[in-house]
């Protein structure tokens, strides 16, 4: 088995941001404001009770896009629409540093306007967009030259450009540090060759935060240098990927002779690893959007079956509402640790191992309930929907580090139990067999 450290480290990691601001608003008459230009700008939220009306709209329940490229393009523009006009009126990047572009506003701000938000009709989310500011950008604002923190921060915040992750490579996922993508320096420029997969939205990207190897005779996690790539420069060729759920959000990403200066480098020559370690404690630490079947949807679904005086369907959905609430509880002590400027710790995995059991949860008592419907489209509203959500879920699983990976953070770091062997560790990268 390879090795877990993709997931398991901050070291020199800055999670907070800077609260110092010039003039703080009172947080009252800042809510009042933002409703205010919310309502301007914004359609208000129909009333209901938190549950979608059966038969009502789409029944979709997808977890991942599936869209074509033109829909795709569509939803992530009125994203990048939504968050330009968001920061021109000042509430685009409340709690980042005034000197990057933003209010330098701690996050009760944040999370006041976006209590505001949630009561109007905003479009649906795209993940890269998340990817773009809450991944690259932080990265770039923690471990970025002035030069790049110049050119990218402002830009990003806006929404102006957009930028993917390109880490993870055939051989090189949850061992992250086994990457091979080589850049070889020549003069000013570093020349890149390699392959990266997996990278979500990079058809749609201008840019691409790119890990590759600098040092092959160094050992894995000390040779490698981090960049910001220019996804137009000659060498670079994105395919997407079909999806077995349908879609197609991720990418290949082949690089071929790719020239990228040496100004572009984000962090010391082969310290990449601390790079990486950053981007990915944002990853974690972020949560991440929950797209897809909730134990609402399956609590509709028992109801429209006339299934609920079942009582095994009863077991089923109390297990569902208990994960639910478990989780709930997770995500406000994550926020709390956020609140208090620390950085994501080893619960982090704890909340990422609980959703995905939670939606595995979900996936079994919908499929339970459905029988034969879940594989034939019968045409009925909110039944054959689920399968796309079965489909999908699994990904969830993977991402961001899996459930394994999660495991074995919680293993060694909570409970303390012995390391796993990694036997590769010291040896370099040139060494080891592949
Ligand atoms: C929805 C989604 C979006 C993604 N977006 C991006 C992106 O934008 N950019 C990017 O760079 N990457 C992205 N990824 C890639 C993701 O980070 C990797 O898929 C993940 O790290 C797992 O790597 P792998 O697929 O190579 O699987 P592997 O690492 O080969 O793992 C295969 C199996 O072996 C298990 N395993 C591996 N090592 C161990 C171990 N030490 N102990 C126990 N079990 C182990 C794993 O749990 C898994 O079940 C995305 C993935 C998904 C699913």
């Amino acid at each position: 088995m390879g090795d877990v450290d993709r997931h398991d480290r901050r070291d020199g990691i800055d999670m907070t941001t800077d609260d110092t601001v010039t003039e703080k608003p009172d947080l009252e008459a800042f809510r009042t404001d933002a409703a205010a230009w919310l309502a301007e700008h914004l359609e208000p939220k129909p009333r209901s009770s938190g549950k979608r009306p059966w038969g009502v709209g789409s029944d979709s329940l997808a977890v991942f896009h599936q869209l074509t490229f033109e829909e795709e393009r569509d939803l992530l523009q009125a994203n990048l629409d939504w968050q330009q006009k968001k920061y021109d009126a000042g509430y685009g990047a409340l709690t980042w540093p005034v000197e990057y572009g933003g209010r330098g506003l701690p996050g009760a701000y944040e999370r006041a306007f976006r209590r505001e938000e949630s009561r109007f009709v905003t479009p649906k989310a795209h993940e890269t967009h998340s990817v773009s500011m809450g991944l690259v950008g932080n990265t770039l604002r923690v471990l970025g030259t002035p030069d790049l923190r110049e050119q990218f921060l402002r830009p990003l915040l806006r929404s102006e450009i957009l930028a993917c992750q390109l880490f993870s490579e055939p051989g090189a996922g949850s061992d992250l540090a086994g990457l091979s993508t080589r850049a070889v320096r020549d003069g000013d420029d570093w020349v890149v060759s390699g392959q990266k997969i997996w990278s979500s939205g990079a058809q749609f990207s201008q840019w691409g935060e790119l890990l590759t190897r600098t040092n092959p005779d160094a050992p894995k996690h000390r040779g490698i240098t981090a960049f910001m790539l220019d996804l137009s420069l000659p060498g670079v060729e994105v395919r997407p990927i079909k999806q077995m759920s349908g879609g197609s959000t991720f990418c290949e990403v082949f690089l071929t002779d790719v020239r990228i200066p040496d100004r572009y480098r984000i962090g010391e020559v082969d310290g990449g690893w601390k790079v990486a370690l950053t981007t990915l404690g944002f990853e974690r630490g972020g949560g991440g959007e929950a797209r897809g079947g909730t134990y609402r949807d399956v609590f509709e679904l028992a109801k429209w079956l006339g299934v609920t005086k079942d009582p095994v369907v009863r077991q089923e959905l109390a297990e569902l509402y208990i994960g639910h609430h478990v989780l709930s509880l997770g995500a406000r002590r994550a926020a709390e640790r956020h609140k208090a400027g620390l950085p994501p710790g080893p619960e982090g995995s704890i909340s990422k191992l609980l959703f995905t059991r939670q939606q595995s949860r979900v996936a079994e008592t919908a499929a339970h309930l459905l029988g034969p419907r879940l594989a034939a489209n019968t045409g009925e509203w909110g039944t054959f929907a689920w399968s796309s959500f079965l489909l999908g879920r699994v990904g969830n699983r993977i991402a961001g580090g899996s459930d394994e990976i999660q495991h074995n953070i919680i293993g060694e770091r909570v409970l303390g139990l012995p390391d796993e062997p990694r036997g590769d560790r010291d040896v370099a990268f040139k060494d080891i067999p592949r």
